[in-house]
């Protein structure tokens, strides 16, 4: 397979899809014969949480790799019910990370530092979108984040594209915000998009991913 591909997803605004889309493009992946390494860079842990690993218990996370030189990848990883498929768990203890690399390194941006740690680490940053109306404006704020990565810290991060998610087309809103993120920003909004249903829901809970949760559902 030649190097990992190492792809950031994205968006600073909350309940998007992000975590639902990482999971689950990670276990599609997965099924494909890749081998996908997760990495959960959010306190809540959702990511972790969503593939049934019990993260408030967790004596290693990604916060002790960020923190501590001697800690590995190899000390914190954890594999998951889905062949393939391995995850590096964070849960609350991520959040003092966020203040100590603060504090050690400036302070300039506006999005958290674990989130520029990622674009700067990251070859491709992929935005999953909520067919909202609001999220538009997020997006512009998102753009200028990764274009400043790319400026400072890494000259070779790609935007592989947009994905809309959470898309009803029973409603004209839906459609018309689709329109919209497509007159916007052209070819980088991927034509498939995720539908909304409650299949995702009902796989947080389940933990574990769509793929077989619902394999059926569009
Ligand atoms: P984020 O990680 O960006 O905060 P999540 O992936 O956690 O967003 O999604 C927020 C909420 O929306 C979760 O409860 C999730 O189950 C739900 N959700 C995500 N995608 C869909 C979808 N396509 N249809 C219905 N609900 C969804
Ligand atoms: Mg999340």
């Amino acid at each position: 397979h030649g190097p990992a591909k190492v792809i950031a997803m994205c968006n600073q605004k909350g309940g998007v899809g992000k975590t639902t889309s990482t999971i689950n493009l990670g276990a599609s992946l997965a099924a494909y014969g890749r081998r996908v390494l997760l990495v959960d860079l959010d306190p809540q842990g959702a990511l972790s949480a969503g593939l049934g690993v019990a993260h408030h218990e967790l004596d290693l996370t990604v916060y002790n790799l960020l923190v501590e030189p001697k800690i590995s990848a190899d000390d914190v990883l954890m594999r998951t019910r889905v062949e393939n498929l391995d995850l590096l768990p964070s849960n609350i203890d991520l959040s003092a990370a966020e203040i100590q690399l603060v504090t050690e390194v400036g302070r300039e941006q506006t999005l958290g530092r674990v989130t520029v740690n990622a674009l700067t680490c990251a070859d491709e940053v992929l935005i999953p979108m909520e067919c909202e109306y609001f999220s538009l404006r997020g997006l512009a704020l998102l753009n200028d984040t990764v274009e400043k990565v790319r400026d400072r810290l890494n000259p070779r991060l790609k935007l592989a594209g947009i994905v809309v998610t959470m898309f009803d087309g029973r409603t004209l809103h839906s459609r018309e915000v689709m329109t919209r993120v497509v007159e916007v920003f052209g070819d980088v909004v991927y034509d498939t998009v995720i539908t909304r249903t409650v299949r995702f829901p009902e796989t947080s809970v389940a933990g574990e991913p769509i793929t077989t949760w619902a394999p059926q559902s569009s």
